[in-house]
């Protein structure tokens, strides 16, 4: 089978996969507080999933990560990454790792860790109870923290994301870095991004540009660049004193679109080929108009032929330029 590549050369090995779009949190850069969600109906269900995440995987995606929303507060997501572990095992998948708030992380470490999880992402961006209220309106950090320590004794690799806020957790920068040298977990620094319907002045105003960020982090510790890529828009160093890693993801503030590897695939069945373009295509009628998968497939590649260069976001000249009507939670993040 001919694997899926771009009009731009770029291999497409990785899927991001968000299985729904409710979540336990409120974060407020995410999600107004009170979201109308999704009827039921429209979401793809778990064999859905499983027969769209398996075409992906037959047409060469080696890497997928699991999203929502919440995608731990999935009904039943348990048996999706039990059946995706069979692809772990064939060896066509290299990786099956989610991104999750980490609220549910306690209950479910070991049965992912079971099927095959090695590394987990959880959001996290205060160390600080009540800024941890604050930020999430729902979430409760203790609970967070318990998930962590529970993914770490099973053996699984905890990363770290936080994001950027001007104002919200600047001050707490060297506690972050200092806490995740400490437990061992990497970390990585996200710019806040124009998605959703958040006003546009609190937008700017909760702009961080991860160059500022570095720079603080450079009053500190020697940064050492890595040319380690990803494929996707984070870049890392090493802070020389300590030995930790740390990551960017800075949409804004440059360009990381020539390696883009990825696409993202909504809980109804779109796929959205770039996290910064309107355009996308429903996967969720030719997978359900036939049981041959061959209509999927050739549904996939008419989109990956329309993956475009890049994005469009732009926060120069104190405007937000390029913004997103869609929430972060709809397509994943
Ligand atoms: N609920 C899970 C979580 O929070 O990790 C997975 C989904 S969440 C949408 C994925 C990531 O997107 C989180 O790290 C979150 O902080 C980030 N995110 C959400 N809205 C964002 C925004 N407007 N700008 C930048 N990152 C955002
Ligand atoms: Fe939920 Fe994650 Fe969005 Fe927070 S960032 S509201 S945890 S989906």
């Amino acid at each position: 089978m001919e694997h899926l590549i771009d009009p731009f050369a770029r291999p497409i090995s990785y899927l991001r996969v968000s299985v729904t779009d409710r979540c336990d949190f409120r974060c407020t850069y995410c999600m107004a507080e009170h979201m109308q969600f999704l009827p039921k109906k429209d979401l793809l269900t778990l064999e859905e999933l499983d027969r769209m995440c398996s075409t992906f995987i037959g047409l060469g995606v080696e890497k997928l990560r699991i999203t929502g929303g919440e995608p731990l507060v999935r009904r039943d997501i348990l048996t999706f990454f039990r059946a995706m572990s069979r692809h772990l095992e064939s060896g066509a998948l290299k990786e099956l790792t989610l991104t999750t708030n980490g609220s549910q992380l306690a209950r479910f470490a070991g049965d992912l860790a079971a099927a095959g999880v090695r590394r987990v992402n959880v959001s996290l961006d205060t160390l600080d109870a009540d800024k941890f209220a604050a930020i999430t309106r729902w979430g409760r950090l203790p609970q967070v923290l318990e998930g962590i320590r529970a993914a770490t004794a099973v053996g699984l690799k905890v990363k770290i994301n936080a994001v950027a806020l001007k104002g919200f957790n600047e001050e707490e920068l060297f506690r972050l870095v200092d806490w995740c040298g400490g437990e061992g977990h990497e970390l990585t620094f996200i710019e806040v991004m124009p998605m959703g319907e958040m006003g546009e002045e609190l937008r700017l105003d909760q702009y961080w540009p991860l160059k500022d960020l570095r720079a603080r982090l450079a009053e500190r510790f020697t940064l050492v660049d890595l040319a380690e890529r990803s494929g996707g828009p984070a870049r890392y160093v090493r802070l020389k004193e300590t030995g930790q890693k740390i990551g960017f993801i800075t949409p804004l503030t440059h360009n990381f679109c020539e390696s883009c590897n990825r696409v993202r695939l909504t809980c109804t069945g779109e796929l959205y080929m770039c996290l910064g373009q309107e355009d996308m295509a429903d996967l969720r009628a030719p997978l359900r108009a036939s049981p041959d998968d061959a209509v999927l497939e050739a549904a996939i590649r008419a989109a990956i032929a329309r993956k475009p260069k890049g994005h469009d976001f732009d926060y120069s000249r104190q405007r937000v330029a390029g913004q997103m009507t869609r929430h972060m939670s709809h397509t994943g993040g």
